[in-house]
């Protein structure tokens, strides 16, 4: 029936759905009318065969109590209401010829002669007698009387028959539309079902062409499709992120290091070009490897924050004593903050660890405290408070410096940036970006607070071990 579709349309879940469910509605129904058409027709028999039955009961009493008399005039009432429910009633003698026999007139089809030939043995035996010309059946049940008379009543199947046929002309009128909804109604759930999908697939190939914004509608039902739309429209918010991050990093990248490499090419030539002698090559010489070495610094970070974000980098974890490692990075910074007249107070608990990369956290560390002693001003002051929170651990650094204007605050994060007052200081833009990415490897964040002109608070919350 189906092979004439085209190739494509057979091949789609869709089609295929849509018979899954036409096939299941239309087998159900036809179980259902098979089971109450079985029904409907042993309890018809059964009927029939306790109404024989209890003809014959009724018949045998009266022949007990009153001979063939009797009973001639029961058959001679029953005849009255023959049309209303028509009985056969034999009684033949005991070489089983018909001595009493009363016959509905339409049921003539049957060969009732044939009667005299079965001799029933048993006390009650049923006998089927098959119509001349179509697929009635006589039932007939015989009991023996008391004197080896046997005495017979019957009933046509031709009532059931109609009962049945009638039945059947339902189920076929009833099955045509019930199989046309069961189609439609299959081919409309099947299309509502896999309408995300569609939609899925659409944005796919608008995303394959090149439009990366493309998004999937929600279908708002609250069902796992809608739950995959939700999922795939995230991951494609992040590749998109991601994708337009690494552009825009190529972009700073390219531009940050034609500074230095032009430099470096400069002094290069001047040397080339002056009278060449050894100081002046001595100390374009020298330049040349601190430009280098300033390049190759940038280019580390760079894969090292790389390397953190996208979960390459390798960790090696231990259990850390917080308060010792803060000392240490304060050891290296000690002077500079001495120098810029800076007084820095602590409030580290002795007995405060955790579980992380010593190195990577000292690290990170060190670049919230070189920023908060480059971007604090002569004379002022730094707070580094570490304490235990219920879950994790948190270590702040607080800054009385030239703060962070609020337009600036989301791009600080941003690789190569730099704040429009920091560029009179020393640095690459690439510390905080650096930190963040340390710190998420651990499975931290980080917050800031910051007033321009009041100070900035840098707070890192890492999980704690339990
Ligand atoms: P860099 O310090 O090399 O410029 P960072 O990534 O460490 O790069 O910082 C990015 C920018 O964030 C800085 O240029 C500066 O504008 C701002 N910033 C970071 N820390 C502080 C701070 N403690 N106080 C004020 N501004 C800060």
């Amino acid at each position: 029936m189906f092979s004439k579709l085209p190739r494509n349309l057979r091949k789609t879940v869709g089609f295929r759905l849509a018979l899954w469910y036409s096939g299941i509605f239309i087998l159900s129904s036809v179980l259902l009318f098979a089971l109450a058409y079985f029904l409907l027709s042993s309890s018809l028999s059964r009927q029939d065969q306790q109404t024989i039955q209890l003809k014959l009961k009724e018949l045998s009493a009266l022949y007990e109590t009153g001979g063939m008399e009797s009973l001639k005039r029961e058959v001679t009432v029953e005849k009255k209401f023959e049309k209303k429910a028509p009985l056969l009633i034999r009684v033949a003698g005991s070489d089983n010829k018909a001595l009493l026999l009363v016959i509905p007139y339409q049921w003539a089809e049957f060969d009732i002669k044939q009667l005299e030939r079965i001799n029933p043995t048993k006390k009650m035996t049923w006998i089927r007698l098959p119509a001349k010309h179509n697929k009635n059946v006589l039932e007939i049940a015989s009991v023996r009387l008391p004197n080896n008379y046997v005495l017979q009543a019957g009933k046509s199947t031709e009532y059931r028959a109609k009962v049945q046929r009638h039945f059947r002309e339902i189920f076929v009128a009833v099955m045509i539309p019930l199989v046309l909804l069961a189609l439609f109604g299959g081919t409309f759930l099947a299309f509502r079902a896999l309408r995300p999908v569609r939609h899925l697939i659409t944005t796919i190939r608008s995303i394959g062409a090149g439009k990366m914004d493309a998004r999937v509608p929600s279908p708002q039902t609250g069902d796992e499709l809608e739950e995959l739309v939700v999922l795939f429209n995230g991951m494609l918010q992040r590749i998109e992120t991601l994708i337009n991050g690494m552009r825009d990093s190529l972009d700073s990248v390219a531009h940050d290091l034609r500074t230095p490499m032009t430099r470096l090419r400069g002094i290069a030539e001047i040397a080339l070009q002056s009278d060449q002698n050894g100081e002046t090559c001595q100390e374009a010489l020298s330049s040349c490897l601190e430009e280098s070495e300033r390049i190759l610094k940038m280019l580390n970070t760079l894969m090292d924050i790389s390397e953190a974000e996208t979960g390459v980098m390798k960790l090696d974890r231990e259990l850390i004593d917080v308060s010792g490692l803060m000392k240490e990075v304060l050891d290296i910074y000690h002077y500079v903050a001495e120098e810029k007249n800076i007084d820095i107070h602590l409030t580290l608990p002795p007995d405060l660890s955790l579980i992380a990369d010593p190195i990577r956290i000292s690290q990170a560390m060190a670049n919230l405290l070189d920023n908060a002693i480059k971007y604090t001003p002569v004379g002022g002051k730094i707070d580094i408070e570490a304490r235990q929170l219920k879950q994790e651990i948190l270590i702040a650094i607080k800054d009385s410096g030239i703060g962070i204007p609020r337009e600036e605050m989301p791009k600080i994060w941003n690789r190569l940036y730099r704040g429009d007052q920091s560029r009179s200081q020393k640095g690459l833009g690439l510390g905080l970006s650096l930190l963040r990415a340390i710190i998420r490897a651990h499975k931290g964040r980080i917050e800031v607070l910051s007033e321009p002109g009041k100070g900035s608070t840098f707070s890192i919350y890492l999980p704690a071990h339990s």
